[in-house]
């Protein structure tokens, strides 16, 4: 990797949530020379035990932060994916050429791997890290933001980055003209298990008023999503409930759906969540505090960019800040660059949900998703 141009514009950074976006930034700001601080709100510093889903520029973003040779290791890097019918009729095998040279085009890896492997790297980069705690009060002062933390400590930065995710309380403290995310109506299925064995790249299933997709993740793991239309009582469901509830929606699917649906079982990871976004309206800086990942631009899994979206805002926040004179100066260039990349990821992802709420010809919801996909390899 090029060495990253030093940041001068700010000293000292705090990051509110080591999740996907707060650990890039941590990694990112500390490598260029600042002193990060980052807290989370779980003293164990966990992550559910999904699968995720890396798209192409996804990777390059992780690329960017020298990720990718851990994450071929930890997970699974392929070469295009595969369209079926949603009976197990093959339709047709999809090439998705590299964005960059050298580097493969998708993947998938568990999340607790992703999280150890940006852990191990927030430390190595030199950033200190705080558990167990959350801010309870952010003043803007002249050139810095006096934080007070709910363990009782208090502490000045030149920067407070609130990479808390979708309830940030960041958010909540310093940005009133923003509200919370909106429910889309439809939820999301997940199961995380062994591969099944006839199964080589991602898989994704057409045709059915359900949507389903397979995500290798690693030499013998995969996730598997199901979209469904929301209804409360699914939010209130045990883990036994889960599981039979799950197959039953997949009750007609083939191929390697209908074999996961077969094979999975109660001792496999199965999660239900109602789906939720929202973009949030600029500004999205208040003096030196700032927003990123979901916390600002939260979206539905329909394009599996939430995660991508999350990487590049740390990225280009931090070269932002290299570039610029000042602090003020670098968070208005960050956020002229990301709003509107976001709000095209957010908002077509909500359209693709609608279209298949509405039942809508697998061709028109394959375009929304082509290309979206394509704007996004754009440079960003
Ligand atoms: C069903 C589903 C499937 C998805 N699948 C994909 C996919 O396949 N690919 C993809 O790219 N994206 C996917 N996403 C989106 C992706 O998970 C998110 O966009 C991404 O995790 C956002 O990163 P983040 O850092 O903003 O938040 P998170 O990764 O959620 O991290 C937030 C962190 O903040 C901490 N925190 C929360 N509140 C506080 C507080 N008050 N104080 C301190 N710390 C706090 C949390 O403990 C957590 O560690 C999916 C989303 C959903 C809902």
């Amino acid at each position: 990797m090029t060495e990253k141009a030093r940041i001068t514009s700010i000293g000292s950074a705090l990051i509110v949530g080591g999740g996907i976006g707060g650990m890039a930034a941590a990694i990112d700001l500390a490598t260029r020379g600042v002193a990060v601080e980052l807290i989370d709100i779980d003293p164990e510093w966990r992550v559910y035990g999904a699968g995720i889903t890396i798209t192409g520029p996804t990777l390059r973003a992780y690329h960017r932060l020298g990720l990718v040779e851990d994450i071929a290791r930890e997970g699974a890097l392929v070469s295009g994916s595969r369209m079926f019918l949603f009976n197990g009729t093959h339709l047709r095998d999809l090439e998705e050429p590299p964005l960059e040279e050298g580097l493969p085009a998708t993947g998938g890896i568990m999340r607790p791997l992703l999280h150890k492997i940006m852990q191990q790297r927030v430390s190595e980069a030199g950033a200190s890290v705080r558990l167990g705690l959350t801010v309870e009060a952010l003043t803007n002062r002249a050139g810095g933001v006096d934080v007070s933390f709910s363990d009782g400590t208090t502490g000045r930065y030149d920067l407070v980055i609130g990479a808390d995710s979708i309830r940030s309380r960041v958010r909540e403290l310093a940005f009133p003209h923003m509200g919370e995310a909106v429910r889309t109506g439809q939820g999301c299925w997940r199961v995380a298990m062994a591969k099944p064995p006839s199964l080589e790249k991602g898989e994704m299933f057409f045709g059915h008023k359900y949507m389903v997709g397979i995500t290798r993740c690693g030499v013998d793991r995969i996730y598997m999503w199901l979209l469904t239309p929301h209804e409360a009582a699914e939010s209130r469901l045990t883990d036994q409930e889960l599981l039979g509830e799950m197959k039953a929606r997949l009750t007609g699917f083939g191929g390697n759906a209908g074999w996961v649906r077969d094979t999975m079982s109660g001792d496999d990871w199965i999660n239900y969540r109602p789906l939720e976004a929202k973009i949030q309206p600029r500004p999205w800086s208040d003096g030196r505090i700032v927003l990123l990942g979901d916390a600002v631009h939260a979206t539905t899994p329909h394009l599996a960019s939430g995660a991508g979206m999350a990487v590049e805002s740390a990225l280009v926040l931090a070269e932002e800040l290299a570039r610029a004179a000042s602090a003020e100066a670098g968070l208005a260039a960050y956020e002229e660059r990301r709003y509107e990349r976001c709000r095209d990821v957010v908002e077509t992802s909500v359209a693709i949900g609608a279209a298949q709420l509405a039942g809508d010809p697998p061709d028109k919801i394959g375009g929304m998703m082509g290309g979206a996909l394509h704007r996004l390899a754009g440079a960003f």
